[in-house]
């Protein structure tokens, strides 16, 4: 199968000079800029440019041939105005200080978007998950847990999964925090296992909010599902649960990837069988009923929507120009860079930023957290339904924004945001 990876350049000019940004970079400025649009309050910009808190921890672990090696590990809690800290753990191999800040900070912005009681947080552990036993990754998260277990708690900081961590890893968590302190303790950790007090509809919730959201934005643009095709970049939690469920709606999924390369095929891809695939095999990249693509090219594919699901900055002014999309709904974090924003807001490409595109996980870590506190458990169907309700209503309001103010996706997010954390600080005060 032979595809076209046309390239068309509009005519707007990017400075050679522009160096690759950091994630925390890239949060600094979205900040700004939406900062500067609505004259915020600059005693509250600069209290937001800083995490309140940073948690460094050294994690060592005996390994399974006996030695034993240390670990960084790191928890940002970013804002708490609005509530405790709220965000996930990150293994990887690349993760640093720098970019569990951003991603506390971004998950501040999206605690607030979705109207739920929560500051932002979020941890990491410098690792490769891929090269250690289970028994090793379990030695890892449980002491990780208790390296940051003085700054957590039900109503301090609630951590919850991220990139290569899962229920399983979750259910670690809690269970050594509650033996540490003699507790039963259902609300520390969200993102558990079911019969570990977890939430129906945990597991699916970022990439159900995410087709809720399109499927709006669908609506809003006049698009029909069943004559639109999709990419998804990342075939892990996010990532597959939504081709899965725009699969659902109508749509044809025509390209997926992981870390190991990518596949397409523009007659259409069956996301669960996919998922069987690469269950067994450990990527998608090996699927014997469509053709091979690279993780870059991926992202060039001719597509109504192209949902990154992966990790940050893969859509940058080096390739903005390539991307076809009709819409860009954020699964990940920060996977546009700012310069490629504006490039694609003048392209007319509605991009759904990650600080709503992806909050419904939290929303539901949210509905965890709640049920848990009351040890009073809700169906499947009334944590769908709740999520679906927060996520129309966060796409309205963010949409308002935009077409009043004339400005992109983000920003609007971001201005709706920031007005909800600004005034949160403002009735509480600096203390003392
Ligand atoms: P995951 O570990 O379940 O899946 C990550 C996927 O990305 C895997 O398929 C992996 O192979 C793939 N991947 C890694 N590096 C890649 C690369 N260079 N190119 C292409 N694919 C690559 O993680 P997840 O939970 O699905 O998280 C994915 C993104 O969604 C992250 O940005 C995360 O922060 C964001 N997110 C996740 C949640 C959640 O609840 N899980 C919530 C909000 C946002």
């Amino acid at each position: 199968m032979v595809i076209q990876l046309e390239e068309k350049k509009t005519n707007l000019v990017i400075s050679k000079k522009d160096k690759p940004l950091g994630a925390l970079e890239v949060a600094k400025i979205q900040l700004e800029k939406a900062a500067n649009k609505m004259n915020l309050d600059p005693n509250i910009l600069a209290q937001l440019k800083e995490p309140e808190r940073v948690l460094l921890v050294s994690v060592p672990v005996k390994m399974d041939n006996g030695k034993v090696k240390i670990f960084s590990g790191f928890r940002s809690q970013y804002n708490t105005a609005r509530g405790p800290a709220k965000g996930g753990v990150r293994y990887h191999p690349n993760v640093c200080l720098d970019e569990v800040k951003a991603l506390s900070a971004w998950m501040t912005w999206k605690c607030a978007i979705a109207g739920i009681p929560f500051g932002g947080g979020k941890g990491g552990i410098q690792c490769n998950p891929k090269e250690m036993s289970e028994s090793e990754l379990e030695r890892l998260s449980r002491r990780y847990i208790f390296e940051i277990s003085p700054i957590i708690g039900p109503k301090q900081d609630i951590p919850a999964p991220d990139v290569y961590t899962n229920p399983k890893i979750m259910g670690w968590y809690a269970d050594t925090y509650n033996k540490m302190n003699h507790s039963a303790d259902y609300a520390t950790i969200t993102g558990k296992p079911i019969d570990f007090w977890g939430s129906e509809g945990r597991e699916e919730a970022t990439a159900r909010g995410l087709s809720d959201i399109v499927e709006e934005a669908a609506k809003y643009l006049k698009i029909n599902p069943t004559k639109a095709t999709v990419v998804v970049q990342g075939y892990g939690n996010a990532g597959s649960i939504a081709a899965r469920l725009l699969h659902e709606q109508g749509y044809k999924i025509i390209g997926v990837s992981d870390s190991k390369g990518g596949i397409y095929n523009l007659e259409g891809i069956d996301p669960l069988d996919v998922l069987e695939h690469k269950n067994k095999s450990g990527t998608v990249s090996d699927y014997s009923k469509a053709s091979s693509i690279s993780n870059e090219d991926l992202l060039k594919l001719k597509c109504d929507v192209l949902v990154p699901a992966a990790l940050e900055s893969v859509i940058t002014k080096e390739n903005v120009y390539s991307i076809k999309a009709k819409v860009i709904a954020e699964a990940a974090n920060g996977p546009v860079t700012p310069k490629a924003d504006d490039i694609l807001f003048k392209r007319g490409v509605f991009v759904i930023p990650d600080i709503l595109a992806n909050s419904g996980g939290v929303t539901v870590s949210y509905f965890e957290w709640v049920q848990g506190l009351y040890g009073y458990f809700w169906s499947k169907q009334k944590v769908n339904r709740r999520l679906k309700k927060l996520m129309v209503k966060a796409f309205g309001e963010i949409l308002k924004i935009s077409q009043k103010e004339k400005i992109d996706n983000r920003t609007a997010a971001y201005m709706y945001a920031i007005s909800k954390v600004a005034s949160s600080m403002k009735i509480r005060g600096i203390w003392p």
